[in-house]
């Protein structure tokens, strides 16, 4: 599992500047939240270091190797979306394989991964299943699953339980976390809802215009938000 440092990383779309300078490390094996209202850069920040998105300036490393080493195939960080895409005419079993033939694995490695995935998201007995005989939560955790085959360095989480119902979300949540306690794996999850911050996160990255409020755990930026707006948008007490 990697750490992820970004070191005064800036990013324009055409003429706007979106991201300014912004430095802050993840540290291995930590669950990391960036919390921020909608257009507050979330999104950006977790593309680029994906590499869905370039890098203007400043540097992003990956377990210690710069991002210029490595291009988007290769950085071996799994993103798990909101509107989770699966392949509709294929099984679960053979959404979450997918990919891993691609990168030469053999068959029965595959096989190892993708039932050791199933086994920790209780989705054994759905394996044959296609996307359409699913809930939305179990879709879900077969993305998750996709993710996890991958044995990535690093999850990275964009909004993943925003099209869930409330109690399926708070369930999923409570799995999220239990998978990360299991794993020990760098995660960076991405939303605007605090509770799911407060919740999950060893630390949070609160994020407003695109610039970096507050780095904390849950308490300290709960207890001495560094803002006006950290303390409103967390809901901190007095
Ligand atoms: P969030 O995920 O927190 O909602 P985003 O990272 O999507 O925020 O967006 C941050 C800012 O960057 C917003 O002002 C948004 O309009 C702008 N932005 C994001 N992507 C693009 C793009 N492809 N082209 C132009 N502006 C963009
Ligand atoms: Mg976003």
């Amino acid at each position: 599992m990697a750490e992820i440092r970004l070191e005064n990383v800036s990013k324009s779309f055409g003429s706007v500047s979106v991201i300014s300078n912004i430095s802050l490390t993840v540290n291995a094996g930590e669950l990391m939240v960036f919390l921020g209202p909608s257009g507050s850069g979330k999104s950006t920040l977790l593309r680029m270091i994906a590499g869905l998105e370039t890098i203007d300036s400043g540097s992003l490393t990956i377990g210690g190797i710069r991002s210029e080493a490595l291009p988007p195939g290769h950085r071996n960080v799994a993103m798990v979306f909101q509107n989770y895409a699966l392949y509709p005419h294929m099984s679960v079993r053979d959404n979450m394989a997918f990919g891993l033939e691609n990168i030469g694995l053999p068959a029965a490695e595959i096989e190892t991964r993708v039932l050791m995935a199933a086994r920790m998201l209780e989705m054994e007995n759905l394996l044959s299943r296609k996307p359409a005989q699913l809930s939305g939560g179990q879709r879900q955790r077969v993305a998750i699953g996709r993710a996890i085959v991958k044995e990535p360095k690093a999850f990275l989480f964009d909004e993943p339980l925003s099209n869930l119902d409330a109690a399926l979300r708070v369930r999923t949540r409570v799995e999220l976390a239990q998978l990360h306690q299991r794993m020990k794996s760098t995660m960076i999850y991405v939303t605007h809802d605090q509770t799911e911050a407060m919740t999950l996160a060893d630390r949070i990255v609160v994020l407003n215009q695109c610039k970096i409020e507050q780095i904390g755990t849950p308490m300290e930026v709960y207890l001495k938000p560094a803002s006006r707006f950290v303390a409103g948008f967390i809901g901190s007490p007095g």
